[in-house]
């Protein structure tokens, strides 16, 4: 298997340092795999059972936290329309990130990664500091300053070194390639092998609809591990024949910074983001900006962005029934309840929740306590 560089057709050895092309240029994995239905491993609960499809060699080796399949509900929004809801909050750490982690983990594992470096707002730090915990791979994690302390505790408390940066989240970022150099950088927007991990979402997601798949898809879009996932998930599932259609995919943004639903409309890039509650897809300069386009134009969807406002009843809404989930995954089905109404009442619309709302007490107490 090798990297191959975007833009620049060059071809990388995957080797445990390698996480960007020599000209600066995103790498992508040389690794486009035939989904087949009959490969299930229908004795594996949660995305082992696409183990197939997955970019590594050795299952006994993989690291897992027992994932499962997480359950499809429906829920009927405030409009009356109904939408499939993936609960993927319900993962091991309590968001979706464990797909991309429990993949790359074992990926950097069979590399002999002996310690990883990874910087992130929060669930990605989370989820990487979990999985190298359990395959006794040191950690260290670039947070910024105002990263809710729930999840800074939760990272600490898988025994990862903790580094916070001053300044922006870019400056995070800056931080963490800078000590990177040379080791391995657990990036879930850098390294391609994280997607490899969240295509699952798709798999799963098409599996438990018997292979029909929703005509609407609205996924949060900030670095869009889900979004660009999910896009290369349900294209290995087209490709193969084991579905008929490309769901639609939408990507929701917070309108406190939201670069993507700018540029896809043509509009000036944003100088700076606002405060949001939406914390998970406050990003302001997207590397796979021009991959996530490229995925909602390909499938002929469209970005949408949602306010503080649309956030926080909605994340009212979805407690009152019964869902404690993090406000950044409210934003995602207030989206979803403004795409709803454009699009004609006999089509199936299917979101997600990322996050489990134990991860944010600080954000919820501001809604809370107003
Ligand atoms: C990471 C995350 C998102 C957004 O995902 P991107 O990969 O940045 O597009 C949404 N919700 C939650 C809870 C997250 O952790």
């Amino acid at each position: 298997m090798k990297y191959l560089g975007n833009g620049t057709s060059k071809i990388y050895e995957t080797l445990a340092n390698r996480w960007i092309g020599d000209f600066e240029e995103l790498l992508d994995l040389d690794f486009f795999p035939h989904f087949v239905v009959e490969n299930i491993k229908n004795e594996k609960q949660g995305l082992w059972r696409y183990f197939s499809s997955l970019p590594l060699a050795n299952e006994e080796e993989k690291v897992s936290l027992g994932e499962m399949i997480t359950p499809i509900s429906t829920l009927k929004l405030p409009n009356q329309r109904e939408i499939l809801v993936k609960q993927d909050q319900l993962f091991p750490t309590g968001s979706y990130k464990d797909r991309g982690a429990a993949v790359l983990i074992s990926f950097l594992k069979e590399l002999g990664v002996r310690e990883v470096i990874q910087d992130s707002s929060g669930n990605a730090g989370a989820s990487i500091a979990a999985y190298a915990a359990s395959a006794n791979i040191a950690c260290t994690i670039y947070l910024p300053q105002e990263t809710s302390p729930s999840k800074i505790l939760q990272m600490q408390a898988y025994g990862a070194n903790i580094v916070k940066v001053k300044g922006s989240r870019q400056d995070t970022a800056n931080a963490a390639k800078e000590a990177a150099k040379g080791l391995s950088y657990a990036s879930h927007c850098y390294n391609p092998v994280f997607f490899q991990g969240t295509k699952t979402f798709a798999f799963e997601m098409a599996e438990q609809m018997h292979w029909d798949v929703p005509d609407a898809l609205v996924l949060p879009a900030g670095n869009g591990t889900l979004l660009l996932g999910a896009y290369i998930g349900f294209k290995e599932l087209l490709h193969s024949g084991a579905i008929q259609k490309m769901p639609q995919l939408f990507g929701v943004q917070t309108a406190a910074c939201d670069p993507l639903t700018r540029a896809f409309n043509h509009l000036a890039p944003l100088a700076e983001g606002k405060a949001t509650l939406a914390e998970g897809i406050a990003i302001l300069n997207p590397i796979r900006a021009k991959q996530m386009i490229e995925a909602i134009e390909n499938t002929q969807g469209s970005f949408v962005s949602v306010d503080e406002m649309q956030i926080t009843e909605t994340w009212k809404y979805l407690v009152q029934n019964g869902y404690y989930v993090e406000p950044t995954s409210a934003a995602t089905i207030a989206g979803a309840a403004v795409i709803a109404q454009t699009l004609p009442l006999s089509w199936k619309i299917a979101s997600v929740f990322t996050g489990h709302g134990l991860k944010s007490s600080d954000k919820i107490e501001k809604i809370l306590h107003k």
